[in-house]
């Protein structure tokens, strides 16, 4: 079966559902009878189990070409079970473009629980070796990055990596699943915020941890059932409606980002753009080989200071100013304030983001009237 076939069809069988429900019903029961006491059921109790989740875990552990999914409550949660596999004294290297709560939790938690480790450049695989310590146990980094969308090698991390005994962990959500399947090119661990392109409807918040390692499989069910992050199983339900969709949402939002990088490049308000589907991007030619399409996430820099660039932010109307990416509706951030609020000014220009910058998270609506949209705020 093919992507958008597997979208639409695994983990959901009308022949398991009640009534042959074409549609899973959404099983909103917290706990579940026994026949018997020599039967374990399949399904016992939500945290443990629920046919919502295990639905969806099928979904996307088929779109990723993976054995196993494991669903959680949200992304971060994913993160962490990611995270759950290392210990006291173990190493950890992290790409220095990842996102935020993934960057608090390596500067907050992981040292509390006796876990160090250092950040690395991911656009440079071949420093991984030098960067590497004899205790490094798991490696973490993002492609497309935020808000720079810088493309990464992934076969090439993994490679590299895997030659030193360390467990890879992708971020995979910019690129989602029908762009690219880090599986295959080696990554052990893929993690996903599901709040984004996955359910693609900005309404509810998930997360998603796949692999092909049983072992590491069971580790992660193992931590949801004993610490507690599951989703409820209506987000369940939520997230596999957005599912069916996602192979042809993400032709319409690489459609639609490239129409409005290319009417940004050429805009006299425009200074610069940061998206993988221009030829004027440094990491054009990997993310060709790399990616099934560019993805919906861009950045630019307005021309004439910071303060033209906060009036573009605030003056769109179709793109709405808010956090978060991956739905539907375009939304536009200004990361200095939102995204990457939380740093100083001088992290911020030592990682590319100028005071200036504008992230795009670009949706599917008629192109057009994106491109007037921005145009009107750019020149207002
Ligand atoms: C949003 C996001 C997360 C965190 O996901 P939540 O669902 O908000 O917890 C992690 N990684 C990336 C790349 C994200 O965009």
């Amino acid at each position: 079966m093919r992507f958008s076939t597997k979208a639409l069809r695994v983990g959901q069988d009308p022949s398991g559902h009640q009534n042959l429900a074409v549609i899973p019903p959404i099983v909103q029961s917290a706990t579940f009878a026994w026949r018997n006491l020599d039967d374990i059921p399949r399904f016992d109790y939500t945290r443990v189990a629920n046919p919502n989740r295990a639905a969806l875990e099928e979904v996307i552990a088929g779109l990723e070409n993976g054995k196993h999914a494991v669903c959680f409550s949200s992304g971060m949660a994913a993160v962490m079970a990611a995270f759950s596999l290392l210990e006291a004294g173990d190493h950890l290297l992290m790409a220095s473009d990842i996102y935020g709560g993934t960057q608090r939790v390596f500067e907050n938690v992981l040292p509390r629980r006796g876990i160090g480790g250092n950040e690395f450049d991911a656009s440079r695989p071949e420093t991984i070796r030098e960067q590497a310590k004899p205790n490094t146990k798991m490696l973490i980094f993002e492609t497309p990055t935020n808000p720079n969308v810088r493309v990464m090698d992934i076969a090439a991390i993994a490679r590299e990596a895997k030659a030193l005994g360390i467990t890879t962990v992708i971020d995979n959500t910019f690129a989602t699943p029908a762009l690219t399947n880090p599986l295959d090119l080696g990554v052990d661990i893929v993690v996903h915020s599901t709040t984004k392109y996955i359910s693609g409807h900005s309404d509810i918040i998930g997360g998603a941890v796949v692999t092909n390692d049983a072992d590491m499989s069971h580790w992660f069910f193992e931590h949801l059932k004993t610490e507690g992050g599951a989703p409820s199983p209506f987000d369940c339900w939520l997230t596999l409606r957005g599912v069916k969709t996602l192979a042809v949402r993400m032709e319409r939002h690489c459609a639609n980002a490239l129409a409005v990088a290319e009417f940004l490049e050429g805009h006299p308000n425009v200074e610069r753009v940061h998206y993988p589907g221009l030829k004027s991007h440094k990491d054009h030619d990997l993310a060709a080989r790399q990616m099934r399409g560019f993805g919906g996430m861009m950045s630019f820099e307005v021309k004439g200071g910071a303060e033209r660039a906060r009036r573009v932010a605030e003056n769109t109307e179709t793109f709405i100013l808010a956090e978060s990416l991956g739905g539907v509706e375009s939304l536009l951030g200004y990361p200095p304030l939102m995204s990457h609020g939380s740093m100083t000014e001088e992290q911020r220009l030592g990682k590319g983001i100028p005071p200036t910058m504008i992230r795009l998270s670009v949706g599917i609506e008629d192109v057009q009237d994106l491109i007037e949209d921005l145009d009107r705020a750019l020149r207002a």
